[in-house]
C-alpha cells in the first residue's frame, strides 16, 4: 500500500510569502496568524492537557508513534526544510533524524516519584507534576531539530505545547506538526505561524505556564520581559561565541577537517559553531591555511543540489550582518585567507571565508557573526588564550585541540561556558544537559534535566502513624 502523504491543514486568513534563500524567490505561502487568535489556541492546548497529562504510558506510547511517523515523512520533510532554509539536503535529512530520535528518547524516559528518608517518622514523597500549556519559540537555523528539542520533552513530562516557529521557515515546520497530529491526541501540540507581534503575545500570554525560547540573546531577553507577567517559568537558549583553542602540540593536518566543518556546518549558522580561532602565535598561518584549503573545495550552491556542501545563509539580514562584519574587520586591517564576500548571482549565498590579522575587538571576534566567516587569531601565552576565549559575554560552548589529552583536558576545565569539547566541537548527545552559562541562556534542556524543565515537583508528607 501506498504511504499517505501528509499535507498541511489550511488555515483561514491572510498568508505570508516564504521565500528560498537559494534564489531569494517565494516559493510558498504561510498562514499570517494574528495575536487575537492566541486566546482559542491556548484555550484547546488547556482543555487538552487535562486528558494528555493523565495517562503516562499512552503518552510514552503516542511518542514513540510519533517518532515512526516523523521518519516515515522524511522524504517530505527534509526537501521543504531545505528549501526553505537552504541547507544541504544531507543536513535537512540528519535533522528530520534527530527530530525522531528525540522523540523516542524523551518517550522511554520517565520522571520517577522519589521518597525522602531523613529519620523524621515521615514519609515524604516526592512527585513530579507537569506545568500546563507550554510556548515554544524557535529560530531558523534547526527549525525541526529546535522544535523537537522544546517539544518532545514537555510532551513527554505531560505538558501540552503551542510552538512557534521563526517566519522565515514556517512550513517544514507546519509539516511536522501535521505528520504528528495524525498520532497525538487533538491540540496535544499546536503550531502558529506569523510575524511579530505574535511570538512577543504568545510569551506574555497569561495561560502559559512554561515559555521555552531558543534564538538570540536581544529576543531572550524580551521574552523573559514578556513573561515576567504570568510569572511563567522561562528557559532561554540563547547566542553564543565559542572559541577554540588549539595547544602547541596540535596535529594541523589531522584536526582541519573536524575544524573546519565545526566551524561552517549549516553555513556557520550555528548556535554552538566555532566562532573563534586561537592558535599558538607560530602556527597561526598553518592553521589559517589549513582551513582555507578546506573553504576552497567545499562546494557553495543550493541544498537540493547533491554535491553541495555548503548552502545560502538563510535570510537577507542575515547575509547583510555577515557581510558587515567580514567588510569591518577587513576595513580593520584582517586579510581575507580566502573569500571575504559574496558570489556574483542570486541567493543569499557568502564565500566561506577564512580572516587572519584580525584585530581582536572587531565585531567578528567580539560579537556573534553566524555565517560562513571565521577568524584565525594568535596567542602569546595559554594564558592569555584562555582569558580571551572567556573574555566574551557568551558562555555556550568552547573546545580545546592538541595531542596530550591530560593538557588539553586542564585547559579546556578553565573554559566558561556549558559544554567543553577535546578535539571535537559541537558533538551532543541527547542524554546530556544542554546549557549556556552568562548570557547564553537560562535554564536546564537535554537528558533527564530537559524532562524535569517541564515538571514542577509536589511534595506529599505523611506520618508513619496517625
Ligand atoms: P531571534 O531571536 O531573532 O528569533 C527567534 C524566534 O523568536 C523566532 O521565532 C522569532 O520570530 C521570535 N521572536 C522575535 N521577536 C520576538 C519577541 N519580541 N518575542 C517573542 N518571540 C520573538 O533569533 P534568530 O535570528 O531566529 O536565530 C539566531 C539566533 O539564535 C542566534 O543568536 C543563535 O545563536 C541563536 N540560537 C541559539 C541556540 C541555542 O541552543 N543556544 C540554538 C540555535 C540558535
Amino acid at each position: 500500500m501506498a504511504a499517505r502523504r501528509p499535507h498541511t491543514p489550511a488555515v483561514p486568513g491572510k498568508r505570508f510569502a516564504v521565500l528560498d534563500p537559494a534564489t531569494g524567490e517565494p516559493f510558498g505561502e504561510a498562514p499570517d496568524q494574528q495575536p487575537d487568535e492566541l486566546d482559542a489556541v491556548v484555550g484547546r492546548a488547556r482543555d487538552a492537557w487535562h486528558g494528555w497529562r493523565a495517562d503516562p504510558a499512552a503518552r510514552a506510547g503516542a511518542l514513540l508513534a510519533a517518532a515512526g511517523a516523523v521518519e516515515a515523512a522524511g522524504a517530505d520533510l527534509a526537501p521543504l526544510l531545505t528549501r526553505e532554509q537552504g541547507k544541504p539536503l544531507a543536513e535537512s535529512y540528519a535533522e528530520v533524524a534527530r527530530t525522531a530520535a528525540r522523540l523516542r528518547w524523551f518517550a522511554g524516559l520517565g520522571a520517577e516519584p522519589l521518597t525522602i528518608a531523613d529519620g523524621r517518622p515521615v514519609r515524604s514523597e516526592i512527585r513530579w507534576r507537569p506545568l500546563g500549556p507550554v510556548a515554544a519559540i524557535v529560530p531558523w537555523n534547526f527549525p525541526l531539530q529546535l522544535a523537537s528539542a522544546k517539544f518532545a520533552p514537555a510532551l513527554a513530562a505531560g505538558n501540552t505545547v503551542i510552538l512557534k516557529p521563526s517566519p522565515h521557515t514556517p512550513l517544514a515546520t507546519r509539516l511536522l506538526v501535521s505528520v504528528l497530529s495524525a498520532v497525538l491526541p487533538k491540540d496535544v501540540l499546536t503550531v502558529v505561524t506569523g510575524h511579530e507581534p505574535l511570538g512577543a503575545r504568545l510569551a506574555a500570554h497569561p495561560g502559559i505556564r512554561h515559555v521555552t525560547f531558543t534564538g538570540s540573546a536581544a529576543t531572550g531577553r524580551a521574552v523573559a520581559r514578556g513573561a515576567a507577567a504570568s510569572l511563567a517559568r522561562v528557559t532561554l537558549e540563547l547566542g553564543g561565541n565559542d572559541a577554540a583553542i588549539l595547544l602547541e602540540d596540535v596535529d594541523v593536518e589531522r584536526i582541519a577537517d573536524r575544524l573546519f566543518w565545526a566551524a561552517f556546518r549549516n553555513c556557520g549558522q550555528v548556535c554552538m559553531a566555532v566562532k573563534r580561532v586561537y592558535a599558538p602565535a607560530r602556527l597561526c598561518s598553518d592553521v589559517a591555511e589549513a582551513l582555507a584549503q578546506r573553504a576552497r573545495a567545499a562546494v557553495v550552491g543550493p541544498g537540493l543540489d547533491p554535491a553541495t556542501r555548503l548552502g545560502p545563509l538563510n535570510n537577507a539580514a542575515q547575509l547583510a550582518r555577515v557581510e558587515r562584519c567580514t567588510a569591518r574587520a577587513l576595513a580593520d586591517g584582517a586579510r581575507a585567507v580566502t573569500g571575504g564576500g559574496r558570489p556574483a548571482g542570486p541567493g543569499w549565498f557568502h564565500s566561506p571565508t577564512i580572516l587572519a590579522d584580525v584585530p581582536p575587538g572587531s565585531p567578528v571576534v567580539a560579537q556573534e557573526q553566524f555565517g560562513p566567516v571565521l577568524p584565525v587569531l594568535p596567542y602569546g601565552s595559554l594564558d592569555e588564550a584562555v582569558e580571551a576565549a572567556n573574555g566574551t559575554g557568551f558562555g555556550l560552548g568552547g573546545s580545546v585541540w592538541g595531542t596530550d589529552l591530560d593538557r588539553a583536558e586542564e585547559v579546556a576545565g578553565r573554559l566558561e561556558c556549558g559544554t567543553a569539547w577535546i578535539n571535537h566541537h559541537a558533538e551532543l548527545s541527547l542524554a546530556q544537559p544542554f546549557a549556556g552559562v552568562k548570557e547564553s541562556g537560562v535554564g536546564v534542556a537535554g537528558g533527564p534535566w530537559g524532562l524535569h524543565g517541564n515538571l514542577a515537583p509536589f511534595v506529599l508528607h505523611r506520618p508513619e502513624e496517625g
